[in-house]
């Protein structure tokens, strides 16, 4: 499988407002600050972290929402981090989002056929094709043609979450970018959710980025998983084996946290120290080290970088994750 998108050391930092009238020092928030890796044609990337670790961030600066403050994305092979103008509109057919809040992504004034076939429109896809496409894709996220004419407060929670799938398929995309798109929904709901999500990447041949703080709900979708902290990567690899052995203390950390499904099966939760420091000031070396069980002098100082951490390429970021050397 050849990868379909990759990332290359992209950093987004925002510049921040100095209070201090005379000062000269120019403050940035460090939303994502140099993360690399690549996504292959029909695998779903987990990308998962707690609030404010700069998931969200990132997947928009991969969709082109944001420009990156440096480093390069491609897109099937082609560097499209300069991408301007008629470029920049072609791709976004190819690549779409799935908004978290499915409550506030549907415009209320409008009916679910203006919503859905709205992006077709755009792209001047003719009015039978539109039609046909319309109640194609009403009938493969579960709901009916009779749907047309309703609007969006006449829907459940996961009602709506099926229309705004429904409209980033409108155009055909290859790459669809999931911002917690079951974290609204009741947990019932969720499963449900997240198994049509998996029929249509059957279906139409997707490739998903899932961005989630829920380890649980990525677990089950993901081919592998990337763990972000304070805006960089500190694990990424094949989700069973992250899972079952994460090498990184911060992992370990979330993973505790999961609740067990077999309730014979010790798991013993590890809590953090302390909440997570503002991006605007991260810690120095390792930036895990104020929370970290483990840490060190050397981590205070010492910035790890991603390592292979286990013969099937896992790789995390961690002085003391013993290195996998190749034979
Ligand atoms: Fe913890 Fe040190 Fe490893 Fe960072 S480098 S995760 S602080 S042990």
């Amino acid at each position: 499988m050849s990868a379909l998108l990759e990332v290359k050391d992209i950093k987004k930092h925002f510049p921040i407002k100095n209070d201090a009238v005379f000062s000269r020092e120019k403050r940035v928030l460090k939303a994502v600050d140099g993360i690399s890796f690549s996504v292959k044609k029909g695998e779903t990337l987990g990308l998962v972290g707690e609030s404010g670790c700069g998931k969200s961030t990132a997947g928009r600066v991969m969709l082109k929402l944001l420009e990156p403050t440096s480093g390069e994305i491609y897109f099937k092979g082609e560097n499209i981090t300069n991408f301007r103008g008629e470029k920049l509109r072609k791709l976004r057919r190819e690549m779409q989002l799935i908004f978290q809040d499915p409550y506030a992504s549907l415009n209320p004034r409008k009916s679910i056929e203006k919503i859905i076939s709205e992006p077709m429109k755009i792209f001047n896809i003719p009015r039978e094709e539109r039609e046909k496409r319309l109640d194609y894709l009403l009938e493969v996220v579960g709901l009916s043609a009779y749907h047309k004419q309703r609007y969006p407060h006449e829907f459940s929670g996961g009602q709506r979450q099926r229309i705004g799938i429904a409209r980033s398929l409108a155009l055909d995309p290859e790459l669809v970018i999931c911002d917690e798109p079951v974290s609204a929904l009741d947990v019932s709901i969720q499963a449900q959710v997240i198994n049509l999500m998996e029929d249509l990447q059957a279906e139409f041949d997707l490739t998903y980025v899932f961005i989630a703080h829920d380890l649980s709900v990525v677990h089950h979708i993901s081919d592998r998983v990337a763990v972000m902290y304070l805006g960089e990567l500190v694990e990424i690899g094949d989700a069973q084996e992250v899972y079952r052995d994460p090498k990184h203390p911060y992992t370990q950390a979330l993973l505790s946290a999961v609740p067990q499904v077999n309730p014979n099966e010790e798991k013993q939760r590890i809590i953090l120290k302390g909440d997570l420091p503002s991006p605007q000031n991260p810690p120095s070396g390792c930036k895990f080290h104020t929370r970290c069980p483990f840490a060190e002098e050397i981590c205070r100082t010492s910035k790890p970088s991603l390592r292979k951490a286990s013969e099937n390429g896992v790789m995390a970021a961690c002085h003391f994750v013993k290195e996998v050397v190749e034979a």
